[in-house]
C-alpha cells in the first residue's frame, strides 16, 4: 500500500487536511502522536522501561506517565528527550507498522507532526507537507489553543524551518485561504494518490 506521510508545522491545518481525507474519502489515518501515547500506557514495557531509566517519579500514582515532569526534565537537560525517544520511537514505529499491515486501502495517511525533523522519514513513500505562512500559523494556533501570541510565535519558531520542510516535501498543500480551498486541495491530492496508487499495483 501506498504510505503518504502528513506533516507540517504546528497549525498549518493537518488535522483539519487529515479529517478532510478520512471523512470525505474514507482514507486510513494513522496519527502517531496518539500512538505515542498508545506505546507508553500503564502496562506497557516502554513505561517501566521509562520508570527503570528515569524513575517513579516520572509516573503518577495512577500509574500513567507525568508528562509534566518529562516536559520539565527534558527542559532541563536536552539528553533526556533523546534518551526517552530512542525508548519511546522503535515503538511507535513497530506499532504503526502493525496497523498499516492490518489495512485493506489504495493508500493511507500516517500524520507525523515532526517528520521532516524526526526518524520515521524512511516509513513513507510520498511526504505531504501541509503549509501555511508563519503568520498564519500563529494566529491559528493563538485561537485553536487560546496561547497568547509570544508563546505562539515561539512554537512556530521552535520546529523546523518552513524552507527545509518544504524541500523535502513530494507534494505540498498550501493551506493559506478558507475552509473550503484547503476541501479543494485534498479531493485534488486524494485524485494523484489513487492514480499514484494505481500505478504502483499495476508494477509500472
Ligand atoms: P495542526 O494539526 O497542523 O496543528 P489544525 O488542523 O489543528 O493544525 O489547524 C489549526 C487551526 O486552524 C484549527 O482550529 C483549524 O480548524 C483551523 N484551520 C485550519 N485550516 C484552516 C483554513 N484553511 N481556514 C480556516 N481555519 C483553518
Amino acid at each position: 500500500m501506498l504510505i503518504v506521510g502528513l506533516t507540517g508545522g504546528i497549525g498549518s491545518g493537518k488535522s483539519a487536511a487529515a479529517a478532510l481525507f478520512a471523512q470525505r474519502y474514507g482514507v486510513p489515518v494513522i496519527d502517531t502522536d496518539l500512538l505515542a501515547r498508545e506505546v507508553v500506557e500503564p502496562g506497557t514495557p516502554a513505561l517501566t522501561e521509562i520508570e527503570r531509566t528515569f524513575g517513579p517519579e516520572v509516573i503518577e500514582p495512577s500509574g500513567k506517565l507525568d508528562r509534566g515532569e518529562m516536559r520539565r526534565r527534558i527542559f532541563a537537560d536536552p539528553q533526556v528527550r533523546s534518551r526517552l525517544e530512542a525508548i519511546v520511537h522503535p515503538r511507535i514505529r513497530a506499532l504503526a507498522t502493525e496497523r498499516i499491515a492490518a489495512l485493506n486501502a489504495p493508500y493511507c495517511l500516517l500524520v507525523v507532526p515532526l517528520l521532516v525533523e524526526g526518524d520515521m522519514r524512511a516509513m513513507v513513500d510520498r511526504v505531504l507537507v501541509i503549509d501555511a505562512p508563519p503568520d498564519q500559523q500563529v494566529a491559528r494556533v493563538m485561537d485553536r489553543d487560546g496561547n497568547d501570541e509570544a508563546l505562539a510565535r515561539a512554537i512556530v519558531a521552535a520546529q523546523a524551518e518552513r524552507g527545509h520542510r518544504l524541500a523535502v516535501a513530494d507534494d505540498v498543500l498550501a493551506n493559506d485561504g478558507t475552509l473550503l480551498q484547503l476541501e479543494a486541495a485534498v479531493a485534488e491530492l486524494h485524485k494523484h494518490y489513487l492514480s499514484i496508487a494505481q500505478t504502483r499495483e499495476c508494477g509500472l
